[in-house]
């Protein structure tokens, strides 16, 4: 059974190393093979504002296959229609990357593609992504406003022409993007849950969750992912039909989540802003993790029922009494007599205590 592994933290080039480090990833990548990095680069934009993939999880992933002797690596991503990817690779910081480790970037918007067969008839893919002998998916764990969520399967429409793109939206995404997830088969996947945005993949209202988390399977990361962000897999219809196409498993266990650090390593929430402290009214925080504290912000934006009840969260409340009625998150607040168990709790364990 594939596992998943989390970490905690704000650098994403120490946080991508330690990820790799600790499975090991260069015993994944078959002798010879060149690497393909697939970031996200929907839009021009900072990553810090909840859209793009930062660019230390780039420069993590290039110094960790380096120093273990595979050294054919490229950058590769194609925007979003309308957008160009050139303007958005430099405000994501990687012409700074590119050159210090001397890396090509390539705009997969003008690349070879080619028809390839799929549960759902034939989709024209980027011969690069397809040809890759070991594609490492980099996506950010996001709100969307049309699939509610974005991760692992999404990221792969950056591999398409723009022309495919629009032609899955024509599609209503679901389909298409499940059977993508069968015909471009990543090695690895890393996610950049550092601060994905609400509800908008193009950013706006980053939410601080400072996590990344990676493993094999797209379709479980996905699973995966949606229980972060308090959804239920009906909600993201494309993870569950991905998995009838062969695509990887919804299935997962706690067992399959390994923490290679605790939820304190990644600091306390920073002070939220936009919709994110719009939604933050009613809760009394005090040195809340920032993975707690974002499960909340997302359950709370998923489930409205929780947005008039007072809420208590952070390690601040260790011990202390919370007031009778009021919900207490996670294993720090208790002592509250309706209690989300977790360290941190789900965002779908929260809005199920709503
Ligand atoms: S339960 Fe406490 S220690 Fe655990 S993540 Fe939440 S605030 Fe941090």
């Amino acid at each position: 059974m594939p596992k998943i592994y989390n970490i905690y933290g704000t650098d994403s080039h120490a946080m991508t190393l330690s990820l790799l480090e600790k499975i090991e990833a260069a015993n994944l990548v078959p002798s010879g093979a060149n690497i393909i990095l697939k970031p996200n680069l929907v839009v021009a934009g900072s990553p810090e504002n909840g859209a793009t993939t930062h660019a230390g999880v780039l420069s993590g992933c290039i110094e960790y296959f380096r120093e273990n002797g595979i050294n054919d690596i490229t950058i590769a991503e194609g925007s979003w229609v309308g957008a160009a990817t050139l303007p958005a690779m430099k405000r994501a910081g990687y012409d700074e990357v590119c050159r210090r480790y001397n890396v090509k970037f390539i705009d997969m918007k003008h690349e070879k593609t080619r028809k390839v067969d799929s549960p759902i008839g034939p989709l024209e893919v980027c011969s690069l992504a397809l040809d890759a002998k070991f594609l490492v998916n980099l996506p950010v764990l996001k709100g969307h406003c049309q699939t509610k969520m974005t991760c692992a399967l999404k990221n792969l429409k950056g591999c398409l022409p723009d022309r495919e793109k629009s032609r899955f939206h024509a599609l209503g995404l679901t389909r298409p993007i499940a059977a993508l997830g069968s015909v471009i088969k990543p090695g690895l996947i890393i996610v950049d849950s550092i601060c994905g945005d609400l509800d908008f993949e193009e950013g706006g209202n980053p939410v601080h969750t400072n996590r990344m988390f990676c493993g094999t399977d797209p379709v479980m990361i996905d699973s995966y992912g949606a229980s972060l962000m308090g959804l239920d897999l009906f909600s993201v219809p494309y993870i569950g039909l991905a998995e009838k196409f062969g695509a990887g498993t919804t299935r997962f266990n706690p067992e399959d989540i390994i923490n290679l650090n605790e939820p304190e390593n990644a600091g306390k929430y920073p002070r939220p802003s936009g919709r994110v402290a719009n939604l933050a009214k009613n809760i009394h925080e005090d040195s809340a993790c920032s993975a707690c504290y974002a499960a909340l912000i997302r359950a709370l934006h998923t489930e409205r029922k929780g947005r008039g009840q007072e809420i208590y969260i952070g390690q601040g409340w260790r011990g202390k009494n919370i007031p009778d009625g009021a919900l207490g998150i996670g294993r720090c607040c208790s002592s509250a007599k309706r209690n989300v168990k977790g360290c941190p709790p789900s965002a779908k364990s929260i809005a199920e205590m709503f």
